[in-house]
Parts: structure tokens; C-alpha cells; sequence
């Protein structure tokens, strides 16, 4: 996947040509930036700065400009993203934090890790976001914080979820670490709620080099809580009035972050395209298509359909050389390391038929037309017409 350009596609005469479509290929976006990403890198390299270099404070600025907060802080991963803006919020033990069952382990792992309980909610059917329908009779004297999920690039429904909330005055963190530069309205995830969390991880929009990931805040004493937290909870330097964590963004993520956030919009653009051409080439197909609840703008990290016979159809596309994942094949509260919360098959029906039924299709921005015709053929071919 990330072993330079791929050519990976012999684009005519259309699909039947096609050798392979790859779930992600980030050497499709190398290409074009590789002068300016390489001197970037090349940069850090040469000024030594790895450390809290000043690409980090310039990218922490671009950031929290582009997305409209107040303050952005670079962490290691968007799993610390979370871990800091939990522990931020003062969740530890005997705590709990309410979060849906069907999204990446981190948004749970997080939680326990801090000492904490997960209180697992459903998600929708059609969006697979917080089933805000389970919110209230999932809050308790002990609930800390909410924290939807903004699965997939689409916001979880936050005017159901932030009337709950502020009925019960909990606050609000976004796990947005599939979402940056999608909205709700025309606000930018992870901007609403109390903190936000973003990830760059390199399959999601916007990715680095490796791991790293970004919390903002509008909150000035907030976000000088996370600052502290984030660097072994010191301030000044070597002053301990927490125990906190070594958690940073790289100099070196920074300064691809750098090159490449200016493009994210144009990347979103292109993925918001590509999952309105699926929409037509599978329009009558015998499968689930995501759907857009229009609320904001969906930035589809991924492009996930549902069908029943979901593990022949991920045979039928790996005989046809076409990427895919299942995002996620086990509901959170029927993970084994969860089973003293004792939780039951049954539990969160929607979130049980996500994992059994979901697909994630090929969606990066630089997909060609004939790659996507391929795909969508692929799946009609298996699942047929209604
Ligand atoms: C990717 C992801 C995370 C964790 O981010 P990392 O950078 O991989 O640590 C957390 N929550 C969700 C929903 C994610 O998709």
C-alpha cells in the first residue's frame, strides 16, 4: 500500500482490463506532492529539530484555522487524541462514558484504559452512527462524557445528542478521527462538542507518516489542561503537578501534514464524488448503500453497503483483485476483553447486523472512473438486481 506509485491499473479499454483495484493507494497521492513532501521531510532532517520542531506549532495554527477552533494540540495518535481529552474531563475510576458498540476499539479502549467503564449505546441502522434513541437510558450518576463516533466521515446526529447532553450537563467529546474536514451544518467535526479528536492515521483523509493525531478546543483553560497532560503533565518543565503522558505529534508528521492539509478539501471533494457515481452504478442493486442523513457534508472515509451474504460477496471481490474491508466485524460489547461488562448477543441488534453485514468499498480520491465501473460491476454481478 505504501510502497510508492503503484500503476497499479491498465486503464484501457475500460474495466475489463482492469488488474486490480486497491483498497487505498496512497502512492496515487505521493505522486503529485512527492517534490514538495520529499523537501519537507528533507527540512526536518536537516534542521534536527524531531522534537516540538516548528512545523508542529505552524501545523497546530493551520489546523485549528482551517477547522475553525480555537486551539489545536498535536498528540501521537487519534487514540492518545481521545485518552488526553477523556483524561482531560477528569474520567478515571469508577467513571463511566457512553459511547455506540459498532466503531474502531480505540473510542472503548480508551476508557478502560483511563479506569474507566464503556456504556455502549446502538447505532443507527442506515448511518451506523449513535442511535441517539439509547443515549438517555444509557446516562447514569456516573456518566462522565458522551462521545458519539463520527463513523465513516458523517457526523452522528449532535442536536439529539448535545440536548441530551446539556439536559444532563455531561460533556461532549467527538471522536472525529474519521471526520476531519466533514460538518455538521456548517460547523467542522470535532469543533462542537467540549474537545474533538482527530486522527492521522495514513488510510484516514488526512494522513501522516505513521501514527499522530490532534485534539481542539475552544476552551483556553481546556486546552492548557491537555497541553500539560500531554507532555507528562508538566508546567514548566519538569514540574509535575499531574501525571501525564509523552504524547506528540512528530516534527516530521507536521511537516507532511503541512503539505498536504491544503488539499484536503479537493480530497473530500473528489470522495463525496466518487460516492455519488457508486450511488448511481449501484442504484438497484440487491444491497444496503450508506446514506447521507444531510445534516452536514459527509466526507466518506469510507463507502460501506450491507448485504446479507456479506462473506461470499468478500470472496467474489478478492477473486476479482478488488480491495475491501470490514469496518468492524465485531460489535464492541462482544469483544472478548469486554465480557466483564457483561454484555449479550442481542444487546444492540443494528450494531450486530453492521458487523455481520457491512462492506467497505474502495473510495480514495484518486480512483478512476473505470476502477469504480469495475467495482460497482463486481458487486451487481454478485448481489444482483432487486
Ligand atoms: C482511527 C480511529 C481511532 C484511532 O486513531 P489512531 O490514530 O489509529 O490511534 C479512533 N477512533 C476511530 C473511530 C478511528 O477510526
Amino acid at each position: 500500500m505504501m510502497q510508492g506509485v503503484q500503476d497499479s491499473t491498465v486503464r484501457k479499454p475500460g474495466w475489463g482490463m482492469i488488474q486490480q483495484v486497491p483498497l487505498l493507494d496512497l502512492g496515487r497521492q505521493y505522486a503529485p506532492l512527492k517534490t514538495e513532501l520529499d523537501a519537507a521531510v528533507l527540512a526536518v532532517l536537516a534542521h534536527g529539530h524531531f522534537i516540538n520542531g516548528p512545523e508542529v506549532g505552524q501545523f497546530e495554527k493551520a489546523a485549528a484555522a482551517y477547522v475553525g477552533a480555537k486551539h489545536a494540540i498535536g498528540v501521537a495518535s487519534g487514540t492518545d487524541a481521545l485518552l488526553v481529552a477523556l483524561r482531560a474531563l477528569g474520567v478515571g475510576p469508577g467513571d463511566e462514558v457512553v459511547i455506540p458498540t459498532f466503531t474502531f476499539f480505540a473510542t472503548a479502549g480508551v476508557v478502560t484504559n483511563l479506569g474507566a467503564r464503556p456504556v455502549f449505546v446502538d447505532v443507527e441502522e442506515d448511518t451506523y452512527n449513535l442511535d441517539v434513541r439509547g443515549l438517555e437510558k444509557a446516562i447514569t450518576k456516573k456518566t462522565k462524557a458522551i462521545m458519539p463516533v463520527h463513523l465513516f466521515g458523517q457526523c452522528a446526529d449532535l442536536d439529539a445528542i448535545f440536548k441530551i447532553a446539556a439536559k444532563h450537563n455531561i460533556p461532549v467529546v467527538e471522536d472525529a478521527a474519521q471526520a476531519l474536514s466533514s460538518r455538521f451544518g456548517d460547523k467542522h467535526a470535532g469543533t462542537l462538542g467540549a474537545l474533538g479528536c482527530y486522527s492521522f492515521f495514513p488510510s484516514k483523509n488526512l494522513g501522516c507518516l505513521g501514527d499522530g493525531g490532534l485534539i481542539v478546543c475552544n476552551d483556553d483553560k481546556l486546552a492548557a489542561l491537555v497541553r500539560k497532560l500531554k507532555n507528562h503533565g508538566a508546567e514548566p518543565k519538569y514540574y509535575h503537578e499531574l501525571v501525564g503522558y509523552n504524547s506528540r505529534l512528530d516534527t516530521i508528521h507536521a511537516a507532511a501534514l503541512l503539505v498536504k492539509l491544503p488539499h484536503l478539501d479537493e480530497w473530500s471533494k473528489k470522495r463525496r464524488e466518487n460516492a455519488a457515481r457508486y450511488d448511481k452504478l449501484l442504484a438497484g442493486a440487491k444491497v444496503q448503500l450508506p446514506v447521507d442523513r444531510g445534516q452536514g457534508y459527509h466526507i466518506y472515509n469510507q463507502y460501506t453497503i450491507a448485504l446479507d451474504r456479506r462473506d461470499d460477496l468478500r470472496a467474489h471481490l478478492k477473486s476479482r483483485k478488488i480491495g475491501h474491508e470490514v469496518y468492524y466485524p465485531v460489535p464492541l460489547h462482544m469483544q472478548k476483553c469486554f465480557a466483564g461488562l457483561a454484555y449479550k448477543q442481542g444487546d444492540f441488534p443494528a450494531s450486530e447486523r453492521a458487523a455481520a453485514r457491512a462492506c467497505s468499498l474502495p473510495i480514495f480520491p484518486e480512483m478512476t472512473v473505470e476502477e469504480q465501473e469495475y467495482v460497482a460491476k463486481a458487486v451487481k454481478d454478485f448481489a444482483g438486481q432487486a
